[in-house]
């Protein structure tokens, strides 16, 4: 009775504990999927965005149940322990040190092969559809989709600690390294976006698994089902071939520049180009300099330029980059007639313009002021 008190005091922790991880998935999908969303958008794995406020409510919802599930049976492995039924042990020196180290390589392996056998019993079509089609459910995976699970499965898939915790010698801190590795991957795995680098398969990385990898597991459905490692998936011939492929094409979009990016710097350079010959300011004719006029952006993106009266003599003109000089209309004070011009900056002081092809004259030369 005073054991299953002092367990029933471990609970808070553990439901504690659980609800920190939903916090760093909660963290991690408001950083990627909603603040970096635009400047990662070509880092996305599925060009198709199918995520809607349906999918993350019933992920909500099967996470609250995974949480209580993985809360159980962190409450059952404590009972266990307290009975003196399982080899979980916290001093060091209580066995060989090869138990604490070499057990957490162990474990990952174990882990490894007993999600990949668990996922493909699932995947059998007579099983399917009681358990793990939940899973499935999210094509466009998220990380909420990491803990969106039928109770069952979330069950299943760490149960393998409660046999081998019993005839293995298992030292608590490499299960929390096992346990804190095994959640860290589960998002990775359901990120939507690829953030290993594109030497990743072509080094150690070639071993584990990366985001595209479970991806395409959900996009693609019958193949890529191992989680830590692609050990499994090679040995048995279940990766999807065009895998490696398609992690290339990810990265082959993630070098080239996102579109806001070009756009941002269409914008800077087309408004640089205004600037440095920007025929904005103050003008007056070289020769009479009591005509003066003031050229200004008007509301419409053009430029206009209006007479010391206020009257509008410049209108519409537009730079063009190419031939280098502005178009617009020239408007006669007098009769309010209009022509045709193209004005060159000669240089940023100095400008002239033409009416129909014809340079006027040299005393049409305007300069700053
Ligand atoms: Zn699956
Ligand atoms: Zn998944």
């Amino acid at each position: 009775m005073e054991a299953l008190k002092e367990i029933l005091k471990q609970l808070p922790t553990a439901f504690g504990q659980s609800l920190m991880n939903y916090g760093i998935i909660v963290v991690v999908y408001l950083v990627v999927w909603k603040l970096l969303k635009k400047r990662l958008q070509n880092w996305r794995i599925q060009l198709k965005e199918r995520v809607d406020a349906k999918q993350i409510k019933s992920e909500l919802v099967n996470s609250l149940f995974t949480l209580m599930v993985s809360t159980f049976f962190v409450f059952i492995i404590y009972l266990m322990k307290s009975k003196g039924y399982t080899k979980i042990y916290t001093d060091i020196n209580e066995y060989p040190k090869f138990f604490a180290i070499g057990g957490f390589f162990v474990f990952i392996l174990l882990d490894d092969t007993w999600f990949y056998w668990i996922h493909r019993l699932l995947h059998h079509p007579r099983i399917f559809k009681y358990i793990h089609k939940v899973h499935h459910k999210s094509i466009d995976v998220n990380p909420f989709t990491s803990l969106s699970f039928h109770w069952a499965e979330a069950l299943l898939l760490t149960f393998w600690i409660v046999p081998v915790s019993m005839i293995f010698p298992m030292y608590v801190p490499a299960l929390g390294i096992l346990q804190i590795w095994g959640f860290l991957d589960n998002i990775k795995s359901h990120l939507g976006y690829e953030f290993f680098p594109s030497w990743w398969n072509k080094s150690f990385g070639k071993l584990m698994t990366s985001s595209t990898h479970h991806n395409m597991h959900h996009s693609k459905f019958n193949g890529n089902y191992g989680v830590h490692f692609r050990i499994w998936d090679k040995l048995l011939g279940t990766e999807f071939n065009d895998y490696e492929k398609t992690f290339d094409e990810i990265q082959d979009r993630k070098k080239a520049k996102p579109i806001i990016t070009t756009l941002l710097l269409f914008i800077s350079l087309t408004a640089f180009s205004q600037t440095s010959n920007s025929i904005i300011g103050n003008w007056k004719d070289q020769t009479h300099p009591e005509k003066q006029v003031q050229m200004y952006l008007g509301a419409d993106n053009k430029i206009y330029g209006k007479s010391s009266n206020n009257t509008i003599v410049f209108k519409a003109l537009i730079w063009d980059n190419t031939a280098k000089i502005y178009n617009g209309i020239l408007i006669n004070p007098d009769n309010k007639e209009e022509f045709k011009i193209k004005i060159s900056l000669k240089n940023n002081d100095t400008f002239v313009f033409s009416v129909k092809k014809f340079i006027i004259s040299k005393g049409f030369q305007f300069i700053r002021f």
